[in-house]
């Protein structure tokens, strides 16, 4: 049996500067879904928390050093934040792992990619901010600034708490804007440790508040305030609706990233090992719950049959387990009812008439029978019609779909309503690129697959969302331009007369 600790003590929320309870005094508890147990009481924040949260971040915004500081200091408690979250990486990667059951090696994975991120971070705002001369029509002195958005709520999911919400605090706090961040109800603990380590990186009070509770009730009011200037949202695409619908009230910024159903085309010249290899890291990392998880494996007639036999071969053989075993493969379901939806849709896939090669199952051997696990299921035969494959499953269910020609496969991986990312499998460098640039989605892999990166803008097409995530583009999305336009030159005495002409 694996143990962290049995049990946490209950966590607090961070509303400016000050550890506290929920003003109610609400708490929720969180189920570890590799045991079913109950281990820690979370504070469940209700609209007043969230409203008074708000107005902190408010003030320091329009009030506070934050916005005015250069950004030399602010990079130097960027600097400290990396550094801190270096030296915690395991203990975080842990913490997300007994509350989403995703293992805790691949945290480990999420946590090491966000600590550059802090860094990278500050050289692009460093690039943004600075003031842009431009050449113009008339003989003015025209420079484009970029001013940091104000008021930001940034709302996380829970399938990657550390890197999600790294890849919003970083462009958001770096250019100056304030924050409300609210983790997945799920998995709010490492998001309170980010507080702790701003905190001790000397971050001044009120530029970040964490706060928990459900989304209906805290993010539905982060969206509706009229005090927040940009709500950006990562989570499914009905919570990005919802959220755009809230937003309306002043007509604030909203970014979005949503959710996918992306294609991995493996074509026939591609060695059949790699290929299996491919298939199970891109389907199954982060037990099937990642946003750009190659869902559908569009595989070409002349190696189908094998790629598909040998993949359902090397998905028995992963092991499940306790999230925090170094040995875990796949970990359980986030919760009880994401394991009851992919149960859910296995039946929907047989009903259909796709192939079952393997899986399809709950397993009840020894510790398993206690947490939200599901067998890794691979489907043959899917058609590009059928609920699985149109669908956002989240879960380890993946879907087999035969193809002949290059162009059938474009078409089918372009044939949904997503556009988050894709992957392609071949050793023809020319087919390769030809074919990622066909696909249409924010991101596409050629022979590899899901790297976490700072540098690459991230995002979809369709209802994948709305803006970008990483790179520069991250910056700029949290701060809006603003042009100055001044006449030394004395041309404006030409429009002067001009007017009193008429
Ligand atoms: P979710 O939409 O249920 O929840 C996301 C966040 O929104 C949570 O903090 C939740 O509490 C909050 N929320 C829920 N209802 C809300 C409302 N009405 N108003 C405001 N906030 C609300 O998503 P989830 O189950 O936590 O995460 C899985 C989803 O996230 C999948 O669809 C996945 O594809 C998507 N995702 C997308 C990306 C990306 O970068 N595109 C990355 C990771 C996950």
């Amino acid at each position: 049996m694996v143990k962290y600790k049995e049990k946490l003590e209950e966590q607090k929320v961070f509303i400016d500067g000050e550890w506290t309870t929920s003003s109610k005094g609400d708490t929720y508890s969180i189920i570890n879904p590799s045991t079913g147990k109950t281990f820690v009481e979370c504070q469940k924040c209700d609209v007043e928390d969230t409203k008074r949260a708000i107005d902190v971040a408010r003030d320091a915004f329009d009030n506070g050093p934050w916005p005015e500081m250069s950004l030399e200091e602010r990079t130097k408690i960027f600097y400290k934040v990396a550094d801190m979250m270096a030296k915690k990486s395991w203990q975080l990667s842990k913490l997300d792992a007994m509350c989403n059951g995703i293992p805790a090696l691949s945290h480990l994975i999420m946590v090491l990619s966000s600590v550059p991120l802090y860094k990278y971070i500050c050289t692009q705002a460093k690039k943004v901010l600075e003031p842009k001369k431009v050449s113009t029509l008339y003989p003015v002195d025209s420079t484009v600034l970029r001013d940091p958005d104000g008021v930001t709520a940034l709302i996380a999911p829970w399938n990657g708490p550390i890197w999600i919400e790294s890849a919003k605090l970083a462009p958001a706090l770096i250019v100056g804007n304030t924050a409300v961040l609210k983790p997945a109800s799920q998995t709010p603990l490492t998001a309170l440790e980010i507080a702790k380590i701003f905190e001790k990186a000397g971050l001044p009070k009120g530029v970040l508040n964490v706060i928990t509770g459900p989304g209906s009730v805290v993010g539905a009011e982060m969206a509706k305030s009229e005090k927040v200037d940009h709500v950006s949202l990562t989570g499914e695409t009905i919570t990005g609706k919802e959220i755009v619908k809230n937003a309306i009230g002043n007509l604030k910024k909203v970014s979005l990233e949503l959710g996918g159903k992306s294609a991995n085309i493996i074509f026939d010249d591609f060695p059949i090992e790699d290929a299996v290899n491919m298939a199970a890291v891109g389907g199954y990392f982060l037990n099937g719950e990642l946003c750009i998880e190659n869902t559908r494996i569009l595989m070409q007639e002349r190696i189908h049959k094998k790629v598909a036999k040998k993949f359902a071969e090397l998905s028995k053989s992963l092991r499940l387990g306790n999230a925090l075993s170094l040995n875990t493969n796949i970990g359980p379901l986030v919760t009880e009812g994401q394991m009851e939806r992919n149960l859910k849709y296995i039946e929907s896939g047989k009903e259909e008439g796709a192939t079952l090669l393997c899986g399809g199952y709950r397993p009840q051997e020894g510790e398993l029978k206690d947490g939200f696990f599901v067998a890794p299921t691979v489907f043959d035969n899917v058609s590009n019609d059928m609920k699985i494959a149109r669908e956002e499953i989240f879960g380890p269910v993946l879907s087999v779909i035969p193809f002949s020609t290059e162009e059938e496969a474009i078409e089918i991986a372009n044939d949904t309503t997503y556009g988050l990312g894709g992957a392609v499998m071949t050793k023809d460098r020319k087919r390769g690129m030809r074919v990622a640039k066909k696909m249409r989605t924010g991101s596409v892999f050629v022979n590899t697959v899901h790297i976490l990166q700072g540098e690459t803008p991230f995002g979809g097409y369709k209802q994948s969302g709305w803006g970008r995530e990483m790179s520069e583009l991250s910056v700029e999305e949290f701060t809006q331009p603003k042009s100055i336009t001044a006449d030394w030159g004395g041309f404006t005495k030409y429009f002067v007369e001009l007017v009193q002409l008429h």
